[in-house]
């Protein structure tokens, strides 16, 4: 009987396969982003730069990326039961999940500004994060609410000194990860709601009874929750270990599938407070702020992922007689990328520096935080998407993991704040924090006098704002302000920071009504060949 041949190979038969892009892998992630090097540099973090160029170099390995497809294929299951019918509530990852994570924790990356808190430590974090965070952005979650944990924590010494060594140490069998449990299912935002109660039991211990509607990475060690105290709510520390806590199942989500996203019950669960009781919101802001950085951290490593695959994408791909990236539609629409993929990458360095400084850097922090998290988070999905129309076909299948950019870019957006709840916050702070404000504008106001488009912006934003206020009529303007706020900050560290073709394309198009709404609008006379060749170096 005749058999076909299936062999490798074998359509060479029919035709010659050519015109199709090589693997972008393996390339160092570090040297490969020259913002990123010079903003570590300018943000007191020169010292990492060895830290930050190994972990790209992992980062951009083949290795890396088979591991992230691997665990992206073999999602998380729960198995609720051991074989025996006993209860058991464990999660089961594919190895190369453990992979990614343990990689992430041997480099200190929820660690390193807790265990060497010198000038310079959460920036160098920072750009840890924005690295690995290209590989897989679900794998991240668990090393950001380890990382954020800390600050509430300290709280509480008597905890703090239980659990900090362990929480910090690099060491992924014998250290800790800590998760955060706030959500229930009749209100996220309005934590305020929630119904989950805390009955003390004797010795700062409590009984939880109630649910959580999303609690992401069950397996972590400890979790900090909310829950109604005697006199109000209140922020608790818990094991995950206790036999109150049952994982009920885990989440069928839109993105980030390699993370399980579960749905939790307490049943009597054993916890301690953290903090004092009725004051859980402002103990649990301390770790929100902290995990609302990464979401901006991590929105900037999206928008540095899509531009860097869809520039060598265009660079090994030709249309019409011509490479792509020689193309002037394209290198528009790829400078048109570089240009937010550089703000966010630059904004999310400098605000990371405001974590490493005392006092007069915290009213810039709390102000900045929530006003570029809303920004470039919001930004990330268009970004991500029309990076993987520049692939063409190719892009829109799951091997070019553009798809998986695209699922996982809306996430950071909705977490830690949505997008109306991030913009009213920022105006929450212009009354109840007036020095963010002024902090904020004074920093952006930093670059006044090199870019008439920047200057005039500036003076429009601060009158808008002051009308604003006057006018009371401050929700509904809410994210209008808050972009426009974003854009300055943005603006004012590429003026002051990057080359002049960065800086003046971005402010002819971002605030000087020169660029259109879809990406690739870029007014004419921009150097798209001068981004271009700053954005990925061949
Ligand atoms: C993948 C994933 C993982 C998550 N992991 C965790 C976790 O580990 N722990 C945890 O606690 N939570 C987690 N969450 C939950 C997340 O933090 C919440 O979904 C988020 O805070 C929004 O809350 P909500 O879903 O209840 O929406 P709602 O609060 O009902 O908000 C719905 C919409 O209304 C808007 N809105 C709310 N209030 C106002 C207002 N006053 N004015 C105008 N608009 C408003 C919001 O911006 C949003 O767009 C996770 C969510 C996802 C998707």
């Amino acid at each position: 009987m005749a058999t076909v041949d299936r062999r490798p190979g074998h359509a060479a038969d029919t035709h010659e396969v050519f015109n199709q892009a090589v693997p972008i892998e393996p390339y160092n992630l570090y040297e490969a982003d020259v913002p990123l090097q010079e903003a570590l540099e300018r943000e007191n973090a020169g010292w990492g730069v060895d830290r930050v160029r190994d972990v790209g170099e992992v980062a951009g390995s083949v290795e890396a990326r088979d591991h992230a497809d691997r665990c992206e294929r073999n999602e998380p299951r729960l198995l609720t039961h051991d074989r025996y019918g006993n209860r058991i509530d464990q999660v089961d990852l594919d190895p190369s999940w453990h992979w990614l994570l343990r990689t992430a924790v041997e480099r200190e990356i929820p660690s390193l500004p807790w265990r060497d808190p010198k000038a310079g430590a959460h920036v160098v974090r920072g750009a840890l994060m924005y690295v690995f965070g290209q590989v897989n952005g679900g794998v991240m979650c668990p090393v950001s609410m380890t990382y954020a944990v800390i600050p509430a924590l300290r709280e509480q010494p008597d905890l703090a000194a239980e659990w900090e060594p362990r929480l910090t140490k690099p060491d992924y069998a014998d250290g800790a990860l800590a998760g955060m449990a706030m959500t229930e299912k009749q209100g996220g935002s309005d934590v305020r709601a929630n119904t989950t109660t805390a009955e003390p039991v004797g010795d700062g211990v409590y009984e939880l009874t109630g649910h959580k509607w999303f609690c992401s990475y069950p397996p972590c060690d400890v979790f900090l929750t909310l829950a109604q105290a005697p006199a109000g709510l209140s922020c608790f520390l818990f094991e995950s270990s206790d036999p109150g806590f049952r994982i009920q199942r885990l989440k069928d989500k839109l993105g980030t599938r390699s993370l399980p996203s579960s749905e939790v019950e307490y049943h009597g669960l054993r916890a301690r407070l953290v903090g004092e009781e009725g004051r859980g919101i402002q103990t649990i802001i301390r770790m929100v702020n902290h995990t609302r950085l990464d979401c901006l951290i991590g929105s900037a490593a999206s928008m540095r992922t899509g531009t860097a695959h869809a520039l060598h994408h265009a660079r090994h791909r030709s249309t019409f007689g011509k490479l792509l990236a020689d193309q002037p539609l394209m290198q528009n629409v790829l400078a048109d990328l570089a240009l937010d993929s550089e703000a966010a990458t630059v904004t999310a360095m400098r605000v990371a520096r405001s974590y490493d400084e005392g006092k007069p850097a915290s009213a810039f922090r709390r102000f900045a935080t929530a006003v570029e998290k809303y920004w470039v988070c919001k930004r990330a999905p268009q970004h991500a998407i029309e990076a993987l129309e520049c692939l063409g076909g190719n892009g829109y299948v799951e091997e070019s993991r553009m798809p998986r950019l695209y699922r996982d870019s809306p996430l950071n957006s909705i977490w830690e704040g949505s997008g109306n709840v991030a913009a009213l916050d920022v105006l929450r702070a212009m009354v109840k924090e007036p020095d963010g404000l002024p902090a904020f504008i004074e920093e952006c106001e930093l670059a006044r006098g090199s870019n008439a488009h920047l200057d005039a912006h500036l003076d429009s934003v601060k009158e808008e704002i002051a009308g604003l206020v006057d006018a009371g009529d401050t929700q509904t303007q809410a994210r209008r302000v808050v972009e426009r706020l974003a854009l300055a900050l943005q603006g004012s560290l590429l003026v002051r920071n990057a080359p002049a073709a960065v800086a003046d394309a971005f402010c002819a198009a971002r605030v000087g009504g020169e660029g259109g709404r879809a990406y690739g609008t870029l007014p004419a006379g921009v150097d798209t060949k001068a981004i271009l060749d700053r954005a990925l170096p061949a």
